[in-house]
């Protein structure tokens, strides 16, 4: 079965469409929360980056204003748009690049 980061990091290599983390728990059939996957992810982006595979993440969206948080490095979602002051946010979705 591997280890649940093996796991993510499976489903994010064998999906062809961009993945929100709550689709990544389900489809790698864990019981986790959505913040531990992105947790998880940022060790799966540098163990990708060795194996010259880019972890690619579809930026948040305020679904108030419509902000993009298009120069997000930390892969999570965020709590508030700085904009608008929303917590109404997109879930970010992830992908990988060979
Ligand atoms: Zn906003």
């Amino acid at each position: 079965m591997g280890t649940r980061r093996e796991r993510i990091m499976e489903v994010l290599l064998s999906s062809d469409a961009p993945l929100t983390a709550e689709a990544i728990i389900e489809a790698a059939g864990l019981d986790m929360k959505p913040r531990d996957v992105y947790e998880e992810l940022e060790h799966v982006r540098k163990t990708l980056r060795r194996q010259g595979i880019k972890l690619v993440m579809v930026p948040p969206e305020c679904r108030k204003c419509g902000y993009v948080f298009k120069d997000r490095e930390r892969l999570s979602r965020p709590s508030r748009c700085p904009q608008c002051k929303s917590e109404r946010i997109s879930s970010p979705l992830f992908y990988v690049i060979r």
